[in-house]
């Protein structure tokens, strides 16, 4: 059995994502997370090939890179490259028991956005994630989440938890987009992503700066 210091289960966090770039929200959304579920350890997971994405995205060094410097200075995170390393589709699943394993008895927290929430019953092995997970879902936008939205399933025993964060409705896409067409000055940036991650990506010249 895997214990923290108070002897208890330890409680492992699962946060994953493009992070493309990774933004201010995500921060929020970790931070929250580590606090509000006094989670042991929070594993930051940028995903390898994102089957559910259409976009082709940024090279993994970049994303790793980028996820290192914004979440890596977060106590009790830890970035966790396995899905970037995995060849081939990487599943949440799979992650999720490799986590199991590493941690016997440990109790899993897997934390995703209400978009993500939203198509949750099409992910490949959704039923036994319910199983082994506890999902916390951060609101995105005012009242996205409905019942409705719960009750589909309910027959499945679903643990689902709210994380209380303030919402921040941005998304990498506008950030990426916004430096694209130039509209934003790095002053600008800083609003959305750390600035080390604004350095970083004029540095790189992502995403059509530079
Ligand atoms: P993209 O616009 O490229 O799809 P994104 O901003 O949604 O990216 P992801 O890296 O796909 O960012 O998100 C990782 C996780 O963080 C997902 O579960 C997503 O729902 C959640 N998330 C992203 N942005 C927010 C936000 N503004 N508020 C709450 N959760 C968020």
């Amino acid at each position: 059995m895997s214990t923290n210091a108070a002897g208890q289960p330890k409680r492992i966090g699962v946060f994953g994502g493009s992070f493309d770039p990774p933004h201010n929200a995500h921060l929020a959304l970790a931070k929250a997370a580590l606090e509000q579920f006094n989670l042991d350890v929070l594993h930051v997971i940028p995903t390898g090939h994102a089957w559910h994405k259409a976009r082709v995205l940024s090279a993994p060094e970049h994303r790793l890179a980028m996820a290192r410097l914004a979440f890596g200075n977060i106590e009790r995170v830890v970035v966790d490259a396995r899905e970037l390393q995995r060849l081939g589709p990487t599943f949440t699943l799979d992650t999720l028991k490799a986590l199991q394993t590493e941690n016997p008895g440990c109790q899993l927290y897997m934390f995703i956005g209400a978009d993500q929430f939203m198509s949750f019953g099409r992910w490949h092995q959704w039923r036994e994630i319910l199983e082994i997970a506890i999902i916390c879902i951060a609101d995105r936008t005012e009242s996205a989440l409905t019942q409705t939205e719960f009750d589909i399933y309910a027959p499945h025993n679903p643990r689902f938890l709210i994380l209380k964060l303030p919402l921040m409705p941005f998304s990498a896409t506008q950030i990426r987009q916004m430096m694209a067409s130039g509209a934003a000055t790095a002053e600008d940036a800083r609003k959305f992503v750390p600035e080390s991650v604004a350095r970083y990506i004029s540095h790189h010249q992502l995403y059509g700066t530079g």
